[in-house]
């Protein structure tokens, strides 16, 4: 695998992985705060209750003192009139009494029954009398609430429990009569607690959501509608393990995870609590809901992050093919490269071979030539013989020139050639080359001109390639001037720092298109094999390549019908 593979792949994990954690980190949060705020919630219904239940109490019992102050005024004056078989003293005795607590169940129905009892715990009266008849017992002196109210100040409250004469769950309010500092009596009362039900039931609706009202041994006292389970023992130990009058717990109950709100009031002498019990699971409904949404989020972000790096990871595989291939065509071009330049050195080698073999031959095949044109030397030739001799000459220095050129260009490519730089006197220089070209235009009726215009120049350069490039552009200007009215001029001037140099001719021109091939090898205007004027199609290129190694540049104009003038520059100061 490539490096920016494995790097696309790593920070793709690292980009699943952070996003992951993050929503992981606020999920977290997100839900602790929900939770926090669920609990509270609870906490905040279960105190308000727990408030409601103890000021409904509270109000019962002060009901109580306030009759044990003003409306209890029996002495116990009439024991000797109580009849086993009535539990107590008669209906018709104790009419004002039995009055007073008649009135007071009237106006608290909560209250089942009344009792009063004797100090040793002995029935004394009970309303309803009805009640009085139905005591299972005659003397309750073994009862918490008989104990209770022995040794209570003030109102005891008793432990929950069911009555016998309605079956209903009560609790006990009991409270010693005294009489200054003795204990005349025993005020009881049975007070039922199903009103709790009408007051949590309507508060408390949740599904599965029970509440229990249970006394600090874990009696309970009441609990929701449909709820007949107690379990005493589980409550008792419950209670125990609480560290606090208020609070939460979540743990495993009844086979669920359960959160359990609580909250402890104090009632007579002991501690009541109320206790708000749900499966933790529809408790925490909400954050489950939310806990979905951020799964879901995550699902969506993994799934968008390894999208776009499957995207990436394949962009980068196709860039990768795509290197390679190119890496792979570049090897294979620079093979061809590599073998296209041994193909070139071995052509020059070949060319080199050919032209110096071809050249070597034509030297003895020149010099007798020579001797045989010469009279009385080898011998004398008749008329037809020296014209033919003639031709071999004339052709024979055409083979001379090609390989001549063909040798230049060669080394010009391979950057050979040599130069002998020495200064040059310019007029000299152009008066030599007029002279050496002035009997050949002569003869072939050709006007030629100097226009030297850099009288006193001195040129550091060399002076044999200068005068073959002259040599080139004047015998191409001889070849196309007319023969009737030629004319050629050769000038220089001075151009800044550089002599520029000029052959013109008011030759047959070139065209505009065919100006910009001239310096290439082997071209010809006129590539015919029917043109009359022969070449190589190499001096152009031979004199642009001396005139750069020599510093300047070289060009032509013509507009194609009335001449053309080749100009070149070479620096005044050789670099
Ligand atoms: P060649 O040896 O064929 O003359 P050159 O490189 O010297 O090769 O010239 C290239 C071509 O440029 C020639 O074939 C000719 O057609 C054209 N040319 C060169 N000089 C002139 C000129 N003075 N007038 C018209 N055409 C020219």
């Amino acid at each position: 695998m490539d490096n920016s593979q494995k790097q696309i792949i790593v920070i793709t994990l690292f980009l699943i992985i952070g996003v992951s954690t993050s929503i992981a980190y606020f999920n977290w949060q997100i839900s602790e705060d929900q939770k926090k705020l669920i609990i509270n919630h609870k906490q905040n219904r279960v105190n308000i209750l727990q408030a409601s239940i103890h000021e409904r109490f509270s109000s019962h019992i002060k009901i109580i003192e306030e009759t044990l102050l003003h409306s209890i005024h029996t002495k116990f004056s009439e024991t000797d009139k109580i009849n086993p078989e009535l539990n107590g003293v008669p209906e018709f005795m104790e009419i004002d009494q039995r009055q007073e607590l008649r009135n007071l169940l009237e106006s608290n129905p909560r209250f089942e029954s009344i009792g009063l009892f004797l100090p040793n715990g002995d029935i004394y009266l009970a309303e309803p009398f009805l009640s009085q008849l139905n005591l299972p017992q005659k003397n309750y002196a073994f009862r918490d609430w008989y104990v209770g109210a022995i040794n209570t100040a003030g109102v005891y409250v008793s432990e929950p429990y069911e009555t016998h004469y309605t079956n209903e769950k009560t609790i006990a309010l009991s409270a010693a009569i005294r009489d200054g500092e003795n204990i005349v009596g025993i005020f009881h009362t049975t007070l039922q607690l199903d009103f709790l039900r009408k007051l949590i039931d309507v508060q408390i609706q949740e599904p599965e959501t029970m509440w229990y009202f249970v006394d600090e041994n874990g009696k309970i006292g009441m609990a929701r509608g449909d709820q007949t389970e107690y379990d005493e023992a589980f409550f008792s130990k419950l209670i125990h393990s609480l560290d606090s009058d208020g609070g939460y717990l979540q743990e495993e109950f009844f086979g669920k995870e359960q959160l359990v709100v609580y909250e402890a009031s104090e009632l007579g002498t002991k501690d009541w609590f109320l206790f708000l019990i749900q499966p933790s699971k529809q408790a925490f409904t909400p954050i489950v809901a939310a806990q979905y949404l951020t799964q879901s989020l995550l699902i969506v972000s993994i799934v968008v992050i390894s999208g776009f790096g499957y995207i990436v990871f394949w962009q980068n595989t196709k860039n990768i093919t795509i290197r390679k291939q190119l890496e792979k065509s570049n090897q294979k071009l620079s093979l061809m490269l590599e073998k296209s330049h041994e193909v070139d050195r071995e052509k020059e080698e070949f060319s080199a071979m050919i032209t110096h073999e071809l050249k070597t031959p034509l030297v003895p095949i020149l010099g007798h030539i020579k001797m045989l044109s010469k009279k009385d030397m080898i011998g004398n030739l008749n008329e037809e013989q020296l014209d033919s001799v003639q031709v071999i000459e004339r052709n024979a220095k055409r083979l001379e020139k090609l390989i001549n050129d063909i040798m230049d260009a060669r080394k010009l490519d391979i950057d050979k050639m040599k130069f002998d730089i020495d200064d040059v006197v310019l007029d000299e220089f152009l008066a030599n080359l007029k002279s050496n070209y002035q009997e050949v235009l002569n003869k072939k009726h050709i006007k030629f001109v100097l226009d030297n215009q850099v009288k006193g120049m001195t040129l550091n350069t060399d002076a044999d390639r200068i005068r073959q490039v002259f040599g080139n552009l004047i015998s191409n200007a001889i070849k196309f001037v007319p023969s009737d009215g030629g004319k050629i001029t050769v000038g220089a001037t001075k151009k800044e720092d550089f002599i520029q140099f000029y052959v013109k001719d008011n030759g047959i021109g070139i065209s505009k298109d065919k100006q910009s091939h001239l310096f290439q090898k082997f071209y010809q205007v006129d590539t015919t094999h029917t043109r009359k004027i022969q070449g190589t199609g190499l001096g152009l290129v031979i004199c642009k390549g001396i005139i750069e190694k020599l510093g300047g540049s070289i060009w032509v104009e013509s507009d194609g019908k009335n001449g053309s003038t080749f100009f070149f520059t070479l620096p005044i100061k050789r670099a």
